[in-house]
């Protein structure tokens, strides 16, 4: 089984993912996080990346498809794919059917995670991360999970672009860019909405009632 986590940044794609990863084991493909890598590299190609992300836009197809096609190498060890924030345009999802079919894999779910600007907003400005176990938190929301977080308060680390202006031209761009890639799956087999806003927990059950069914 493979699925698509879509919807807005910060609407709790790489939460849920995390989740799915722990208890269906499944390989988590985030084409943000092989960005992010590829920065940390520090190579002419990392810095072009950083550029673009920094200022809210979408990075290549070209580099996006390469990053994920290596990505994709000999993942077989796994019960199926997280694809996180990909596809984010239509071509990327015409990308995607192909890369599959070769592999005679296809989509069974696409969870669309529907959430506000605002709340939007609020999570990802509070967003934290860690260096170590990759674990994310808010500060709005967790604070005592902070401060008594296993690798130590200083690993949790908070993305670059995480920034109001940011924030406010990804979520727009994402809008504009995506919602053909909605349309796209919203008819499809497979596809269902669900209200981001709710609780994680809230949010996890419902996606554990759909791959339990
Ligand atoms: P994310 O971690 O999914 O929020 O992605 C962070 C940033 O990486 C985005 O704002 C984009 O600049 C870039 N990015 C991630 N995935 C893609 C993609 N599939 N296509 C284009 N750019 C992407």
């Amino acid at each position: 089984m493979n699925l698509i986590l879509f919807g807005a940044p910060g609407a709790g794609k790489g939460t849920q993912a995390q989740y799915i990863v722990r208890n269906y084991k499944y390989f988590q493909l985030s084409t943000g996080d092989l960005l992010r890598k590829e920065i940390t590299k520090k190579t002419s190609l990392g810095f072009e990346i950083e550029k673009i992300i920094s200022k809210g836009e979408f990075v290549s197809d070209e580099i996006v498809n390469t990053l994920l096609i290596n990505s994709l190498i000999n993942k077989t060890n796994n019960n199926g794919i997280i694809f996180d924030g990909y596809p984010r345009n239509i071509s990327q999802a015409i990308n995607l059917e192909k890369i599959l079919k070769e592999q005679k894999k296809k989509i069974n779910f696409v969870f669309y995670l529907k959430v506000s600007k605002e709340i939007i907003q609020k999570r990802i400005l509070g967003r934290v991360t860690c260096d170590i176990c990759n674990v994310t938190l808010n500060e709005f929301f967790n604070q005592q999970e902070i401060e008594n977080h296993k690798c130590g308060k200083k690993n949790l680390k908070r993305r670059k672009d995480d920034n109001e202006m940011t924030v406010i031209s990804r979520y727009d761009t994402y809008i504009e860019k995506t919602k053909p890639v909605l349309d796209f799956y919203f008819k499809k087999e497979g596809f269902h909405e669900i209200d981001g806003s709710l609780k994680i927990d809230e949010i996890t059950s419902k996606i554990d009632q759909i791959l339990n069914l």
